[in-house]
């Protein structure tokens, strides 16, 4: 079955007991089992796991090709359970771009726990190359990254990784199962913030660990959810179950419409640089048309006037929402470094854009105006 078919119906089964179509929510925190506790496939605890949760777990583990998927109550939880699906003391290779949130978790917790971390620049082959020489237990990797819409090349790195000993996941967040296999080009874990485009609508937090190999580590992240509390609620599973049946045709809008509000900010003056995968001057478009179906929603920009005039576009927008997070179906800017706290990373002239579902001329007509107020 093609993705679109397996979104819409994966986990999606009609309730056994009332033929509901839309699926019911299982709000009990707990589960009637037999009297020496429960056995077989007896429910206990909603902690541990419930109904609503299983339906939309079958449904990720369908769309990323996953033997197993866990979901989580936030993209930042799951990647607190990877950190936690391994023997730790180990090394890390980290990503130098990937999602800041990690990057803090991994500065408060991962150093701390004594394991040895190395940032490597993945996107560049020849830094993967050279930092996978040595051992490793786990390499992190993002693509796209954020928020330079970097790409990295997986099935080189999955290779490297292996070589290495080490597992590798993938933080496919701004792409999705939609437009990116990790799985297929040879990674082991993929994490999702389900927050984002699985969701599809800024109104839910959730994570997802999918794995290719319901193995050791599969066992470990689900253990870690179930005793440090990284759990969703039931209703968060059910939001991200819906979210999903329509995911295959948002990505579709959200990647055609960003493709052009690329192009017309790459014709635009006070524009010095468009970071978006899909554009043919972009250096990775090449490798993107290899591993992606499609560009996704997400771009950023730089701004010839610099900070001063990346600020004053984002106030003068008025369509755009200057707000964090991405993946919903209304536009959202965001100057990076004002959300970056003590250690900002993001070039001082950039705008991130996430390109919502609204018609792409007004998104468009909202640009031109506020470009203008930065042109000389
Ligand atoms: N990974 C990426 C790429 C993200 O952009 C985010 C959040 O912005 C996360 C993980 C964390 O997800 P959440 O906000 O759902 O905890």
């Amino acid at each position: 079955m093609k993705f679109d078919t397996r979104a819409v119906h994966a986990g999606g089964e009609p309730d056994a007991e009332t033929g509901a179509v839309a699926p019911p929510i299982h709000l009990s925190s707990t589960f009637r089992h037999s009297p020496e506790g429960p056995r077989g496939d007896e429910l206990l605890y909603q902690r541990s796991d419930n109904p609503t949760q299983q339906r939309l777990e079958t449904a990720l583990a369908a769309l990323d090709g996953a033997e197993n998927a866990l979901f989580f109550g936030s993209g930042i939880a799951a990647c607190a359970a990877a950190l936690q699906m391994l023997p730790g003391n180990g090394r890390l290779v980290v990503q130098t771009d990937c999602y800041n949130g990690f990057q803090a978790q991994v500065r408060h917790f991962a150093e701390r726990w004594g394991w040895r971390v190395d940032w490597v620049d993945l996107a560049d082959p020849a830094a993967a190359e050279a930092a996978l020489r040595e051992p490793a237990q786990l390499v992190w990797a993002e693509t796209p990254s954020n928020p330079l819409l970097r790409l990295v090349d997986l099935p080189k790195l999955a290779e490297l990784s292996h070589a290495a000993g080490a597992l590798l996941l993938v933080d496919g967040t701004f792409a999705t199962p939609a437009l990116q296999q990790p799985l297929a080009l040879g990674a082991d874990v993929v994490l999702h913030s389900a927050t984002k485009y699985m969701g599809g609508h800024s109104d839910v937090l959730g994570g997802v660990l999918c794995f290719a190999k319901d193995g050791t580590a599969a066992h470990n992240a689900r253990v870690a959810r179930e005793l440090v509390g990284l759990h969703a609620s039931p209703f968060a599973a059910w939001m991200v179950l819906r979210g999903l049946r329509s995911l295959g045709c948002r990505i579709e809008r959200h990647s055609r419409n960003a493709a052009k509000v690329a192009t017309f900010l790459e014709s635009h003056p006070a524009v010095g640089a468009v970071h978006y995968p899909g554009l043919a001057s972009s250096p990775w478009h090449e490798l993107a048309k290899a591993q992606m179906r499609d560009f996704g929603g997400m771009l950023s920009i730089q701004l010839r006037g610099g900070k001063e005039a990346a600020l004053k576009v984002a106030g003068a927008l008025q369509l755009f929402v200057n707000a964090t997070s991405l993946g919903g179906c209304e536009s959202l800017v965001e100057w990076r470094r004002g959300v970056e706290g003590k250690t900002p990373r993001s070039p001082e002239d950039l705008l991130r854009i996430s390109v919502g579902l609204e018609d792409p001329d007004d998104l468009i007509a909202d640009l031109s105006q506020a470009l203008d107020k930065v042109s000389a």
